[in-house]
């Protein structure tokens, strides 16, 4: 049963026999092989192919199956495998004599693409694009039958035990080679139920990341193009073809227990498994990867010299730890739960309440984001769990209990570079007092630790903690087993396991946990509803309800009920950074204003056509922030207000109406600043549709415009346009731009640029507008307004996002007589504009700004993440440019730095990738290759480095 040692063919013998047999010259190169003896031959015709030399245990009948299986596959499936070249004779396998070593001589085809040598990340589509080419090659192969498959392998999994058990002795390390040994009996021990009912069928038995060839999708990620080395080859267990993928996937960056979930899932649905086959699944990993531990130790015994076995060492311990990261009935309950199988655990039934006393008088508390009481921010004091449940018996009630399966606010954890561990397997009871607890059923009682009890009974067993043990030993229901301790909540938890579960886990695994640890709630106030911890479809309900066209970030979006500085927490209490909320400048959830704004909803709300100080206090502020000539406000409720208004003022006053923008600018989306807005990711008709009024300028974008070098030429351009605008009888009524390019990814505009374009502008009588709605107030760090880092004075400015913090607010700032102009239009009222509540509200965010000196964090964390990003372009060659100033940057990502080739499919899926570490962020610009990093101005420096070092991980591991 043990195979041989790998064997060595010479470079030159390889020649001899491609000549001998193929007739064909080449150069020839040694590929890497445990076993057998492999070469790539790249003829000078451009043909290539592999020659490959059978370890000598392999008889002529198995290679002849192979080649049928290779052929079945090729016809019945999608996927590509190598064809078998017959050599001058007509043969399709020759016996050749090397060195005095027999072996058998054959030629493939090569298959292009590269196998996955190296230990990347493996992105859920990567994985279950794996799982899919898995399925499809077992369905080509179930009904195919040939002599040649019948064959004793160690990588049988059939026999997976026996080879663990006989291969052991090579784990020279006694505690690794017992942990093996353990793992296999237990593996064996799950497997046994259902072993003698999986299916049988010929599989390809080693479908691994490094024999399956891949391409690199446009996103820069791996895509599986075909399979090789039909060499393991064999009749066995089917799913054991899915359980040899998924252990290879256990090395790689990051790998958890659930990377192989996508794989299976996507298996299943081309080659549905039973339920037999999705619970011996894990049970099978634990044994694939025992059995690469035992063989890759044989293996380097046999031969010290084989690098091969040597590198591959560290790959199979690391699968089999992986795959040892959780109990296998976890594993067991994920796998069938993403098949659809439901693993089904009787509990005894209880004769007994647990906490007899407080059986009928129990509240019910709630530790999740819906709680009101946790906001804001007081989920994060510590004893704030203890607190809720002692505050919710302050209405004379018994015993307060959490929910099971509930994932805790309370246990989020921000800056994390892990998933936070919130679901809870249990609950808790609180009484304040001390109870008797009780038995609630017969069973054996064994006591683990100073204060846990654990009661067992038919393979269940009840886990009660945090009480005083009064007793261990057989039980019957009703018997005291101990009092609670003062002012401590009981802990109750079921444990379908051998080993005592956790009490909480992070959600990515929570399903297959719960499964095992079913809900107590029962055993303390007697039969209820169960409760669900899962959300219904919430996504389904928004695409129904919700216009389509109003997007949502991600494809699998994390549902974000919870906003705390600049921090955001998903329903499973999931933190994120926040580096994208530019409008929520204070940070989420503050405290000042969310009290302001309540004090203010509770005496007054009307509209700005009342008599009222806020609006008259707001207004003096917003002057008092510009140069002495814009000295008056209009109050809107958005950015798109603000613009339209403030294009609609520069008619009036001008009585023109032809207006220049920039190309690549967003301005709005009402009626004209739409019109104005030329940023084709935003409307992809963007520049053939522009109203004839709108004269678009070249983008003055520095970095990847045709003027790098020379960047004052888009200001000569641009007032060239202006000139030929007035020379053609149309002199402009107004110009519109970001004074900072915020649209295109944080640029800063070449020097000069607005002040030479506001003098054109202005020579012919027209109106400068600054939309300062995304980089206006503070966020620059060193100016608290862009159009000061240009050095000009627009004729208005226009604000909204960051000065209502969210709150819908926006505001045009002019000068009197420009505000004045507007007369022959009517009358201007908006009726929430400037209302007591908004202005309360734009008066607050101004105030916390100034006592918080948020602009000067943005000024010291932006100048250090600035610093950070610059020194990671460094390192990786996709980073093009970092772009921008203060808190208002942008990561530049492009394929060739020399063609500056945009990345926009990367930028994607690299976000998606920094979601799962714990950071949302986005892509902007025209080419959408632009991170946007615009995050509240209470960002730390710590948060700052956990988003780089969440970059530098997802640029240095993959994607
Ligand atoms: N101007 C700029 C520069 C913007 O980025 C935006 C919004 N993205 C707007 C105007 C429009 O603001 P709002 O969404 O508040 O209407």
């Amino acid at each position: 049963m043990i195979e041989l040692p790998a064997f060595r063919v010479g470079v030159e013998a390889a020649e001899r026999e491609l000549r001998h047999h193929y007739g064909l010259v080449g150069q020839v190169a040694e590929l890497g092989s445990q076993q057998d003896a492999n070469f790539r031959v790249d003829c000078s015709s451009g043909e290539q192919y592999v020659l490959k030399f059978a370890n000598p245990i392999t008889t002529e009948i198995e290679l002849l199956a192979q080649h049928e299986a290779m052929r079945l596959v090729a016809a019945r499936t999608g996927v590509h495998v190598p064809t078998v070249v017959p050599g001058l004779s007509g043969a399709e396998v020759h016996r050749s004599d090397v060195d005095g070593q027999p072996s058998a001589v054959r030629l493939l085809t090569f298959l292009p693409g590269e196998p996955w040598m190296d230990s990347r990340y493996v992105a859920p589509p990567v994985a279950a694009a794996l799982g899919a080419t898995a399925g499809r090659v077992s369905v080509a192969l179930q009904d195919f039958e040939h002599p040649g498959t019948d064959r004793d392998s160690q990588w049988d999994l059939t026999a997976a035990t026996a080879v663990v058990g006989a291969l052991a002795h090579h784990v020279r390390d006694a505690g690794r080679r017992a942990r093996v040994l353990t793992a296999a009996a237990e593996a064996d021990a799950h497997l046994g139920p259902v072993a003698s009912r999986l299916l049988t069928q010929v599989i390809h038995g080693d479908i691994t990341d490094n024999n399956v060839v891949f391409g690199r999708g446009a996103d820069g990620r791996p895509v599986p193009q075909g399979v090789i080395d039909f060499g393991d080859l064999m009749t066995s267990w089917r799913v054991a073809e899915l359980a040899v993928l998924c252990t290879s996937l256990l090395h790689h960056h990051g790998a958890s227990p659930a990377t192989v979930l996508p794989a299976v899932r996507a298996f299943h649905e081309v080659c549905p498994l039973s339920e037999d086959e999705a619970a011996a699944l894990w049970p099978l990993i634990v044994l694939r990867g025992a059995t690469l531990v035992v063989s890759g130790h044989e293996q380097v015994d046999l031969n010290p010299a084989n690098s091969y076995a040597l590198e591959g060492l560290e790959r199979e311990e690391q699968m089999f730890d992986v795959s040892r990261s959780v109990p296998i009935e976890v594993g067991q309950a994920a796998v069938l739960d993403v098949t659809g199988h439901v693993s089904a655990r009787r509990l005894p039934t209880a004769g007994q309440a647990l906490v007899p006393a407080v059986a009928t008088d129990t509240v019910v508390v709630d530790l999740s984001v819906a709680n009101d009481a946790l906001h804001p921010g007081r989920w994060e004091h510590p004893g704030i769990e203890r607190d809720t449940m002692r505050h919710a018996l302050d209405h004379g009630r018994s015993a307060a209990m959490t929910r099971w399966g509930e994932p805790r606010l309370t246990r989020a954890v921000v800056d994390r570079t892990e998933g936070s561990e919130t679901v809870a397997l249990g609950i808790e009871v609180y009484t304040g007092r001390v109870h008797d607890v009780v038995a609630p059923w017969a069973g054996n009682l064994r006591q683990v630790g100073a204060d846990t009890l654990v009661l067992e009974s038919d393979g269940a067993s009840l886990v009660l903690a945090d009480l005083t043990p009064a007793r261990t030993g057989d039980v019957a229901a009703g018997d005291l087993v101990g009092p609670t301790i003062v002012d401590v909540p009981l802990w109750v938890q079921h444990a379908f396991s051998t080993h005592l579960p956790p009490r909480f886990v992070s959600p990515v695994l929570g399903t297959a946990w719960l499964q095992l640890c079913p809900d107590p709630t029962e055993l303390v106030v007697g039969p209820t509803r169960r409760t669900s911890p899962t959300e219904s479809g919430l996504l389904r309900r928004r695409g129904q309800a919700f216009a389509g066209v109003q997007e949502h970030y991600f494809a699998d979006p994390p549902q974000i009920e919870v906003g705390w500085r600049h921090h955001l927490i998903d329903v499973s209490g999931q933190s994120y950074i926040d580096m994208l909320n530019n409008v929520t400048l204070l940070g989420h959830g503050h405290p000042r204003l969310a009290d302001a704004v309540a004090g203010q909803w509770r005496r007054l709300n009307t509209n700005s056509r009342f008599h009222y100080a806020s609006v008259v206090e707001l207004s003096e502020r917003l002057t008092a922030l510009l140069p002495a000539e814009l000295d008056t406000v209009f109050l809107v409720n958005s950015g798109s207000e603000a613009n339209d208004l403030a294009l609609r003022l520069a008619w009036a006053a001008t009585g023109r109406r032809d207006t220049v923008t920039v190309d690549e600018a967003y301005h709005g989306w009402t009626d004209a600043t739409d019109a104005v807005s030329t940023s084709e990711a935003d409307n992809p008709g963007a520049r053939g549709n522009r109203p004839a009024w709108v004269h678009p300028v070249r983008s003055p974008n520095v970095f990847r415009g045709p003027h790098r070098a020379d960047s004052g030429r888009y200001a000569d351009e641009a007032v060239a346009d202006v000139e030929a605008l007035a020379a053609a009888g149309r002199p402009p009524a107004a110009f519109i731009c970001e004074p900072v390019y915020g649209n295109a990814g944080g640029l800063a505009l070449p020097d000069d640029y607005l002040a030479r374009i506001y003098a054109a502008i202005r020579g012919f009588g027209g109106l400068c507008i600054a939309d300062e709605v995304q980089v206006g107030y503070g966020r620059l760090g060193d100016w608290f307004w862009g159009f000061e880092q240009q050095g000009v004075v627009p004729d208005m400015v226009t604000v909204a996002k960051g000065m209502g913090n969210g709150h819908p607010l926006g505001a045009v700032i002019t000068s009197r007589s420009v505000a004045e102009a507007y007369r022959s239009q009517g009358y201007f009222f908006s009726s929430a504009g400037g209302s007591p509540v908004s202005s309360t509200v734009g008066l607050t965010v101004l105030d916390v700004l100034e006592d918080e000196r948020l602009q000067e964090n943005a000024r010291v964390v932006g100048e250090h993440l600035k610093r950070r990003l610059d020194e990671l372009a460094g390192r990786h060659l996709l980073i093009g440019a970092t772009h921008g100033f203060g808190l208002y940057l942008g990561v530049e990502l492009v394929r060739d730095r020399s063609t500056l080739e945009p990345a926009p499919q990367e930028t994607l899926a690299i976000c998606e990738r920094l979601r799962e570490l714990g950071v949302i962020v986005q892509p902007t610009s025209d080419r959408q290759n632009v991170l946007k990093i615009k995050p509240p101005l209470c960002l730390t420096r710590d948060s700052a480095d956990r988003f780089v070092d969440a970059l530098d991980e997802a640029l240095t591991h993959g994607w």
